[in-house]
């Protein structure tokens, strides 16, 4: 069984790793960061809520969160497995998860870190950017379109996320280091932590995640 929590700072690569998996695996990718944009989009109560946070980069509160994941682990495509991407971020997160697999009488299996060094966060991010319309990811340096600042599939303008700006970025650094770093020392004393390097091609990347997972 594939139970998956994917954890590391802004920027490590957990959104393309937890795509390679969900292909690889055939299970859901819970991103709580994807589900708030979403709920920014379609206008609904919550979205709103969360929006002046994610626009500054500072953590949605907590309720806001876990009432989200609750409902989404639930439902029956769960059953199978499922990767966790952007949650747990603080530890009463990760002990309300606890009590929620329990709860749903689910185990977790594994809980990876995707560990970049800092220095390499702030380019990997200011830099992203993405098509508002097929979603494929391009950066400005790293993965460029072939004409500058549009899409190679569908020719629509690139855009660049609310949060993914110099400011936001810090603040979500901080964050990330403040908050969300703690959880690596909780979820190693359940012998479930396994670091991996994020630094290199994205393949090899994937593939030490899948030795893993294997
Ligand atoms: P992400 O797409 O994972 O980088 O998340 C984007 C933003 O959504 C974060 O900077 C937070 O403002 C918010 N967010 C996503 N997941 C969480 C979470 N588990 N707890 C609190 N805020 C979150």
């Amino acid at each position: 069984m594939a139970n998956i929590i994917l954890l590391g700072a802004p920027g490590s690569g957990k959104g393309s790793q937890a795509a390679a998996i969900i292909k690889e695996f055939r299970i859901p990718q819970i991103s709580t960061g994807d589900m708030l944009r979403e709920a920014r989009k379609m206008g609904t109560e919550m979205g709103m809520l969360a929006a002046h946070y994610m626009d500054s980069g500072e953590l949605v509160p907590d309720e806001v969160v876990i009432g989200i994941v609750k409902e989404r682990l639930a439902m029956d495509d769960c059953k199978n497995g499922f990767i966790l991407d952007g949650f747990p971020r603080t530890i009463p997160q990760a002990q309300t998860l606890d009590g929620v697999l329990r709860e749903l009488g689910i185990e977790l299996n594994h809980v990876i870190e995707i560990d970049v060094p800092d220095e390499l966060i702030i380019p990997r991010i200011t830099g992203r950017r993405s098509c508002p319309s097929c979603k494929r990811p391009y950066h400005v340096a790293f993965l460029k379109p072939r004409s500058e600042n549009v899409c190679d599939d569908c020719s629509e303008t690139l855009v660049q996320r609310s949060d993914d700006t110099e400011e936001a970025v810090n603040v979500r650094l901080e964050a990330y280091k403040m908050k969300t770093a703690p959880l690596a020392e909780y979820y190693k004393k359940s012998g479930k932590l396994r670091v991996v390097d994020g630094v290199g091609d994205m393949k090899e990347i994937s593939a030490r995640i899948f030795a893993i997972l294997a």
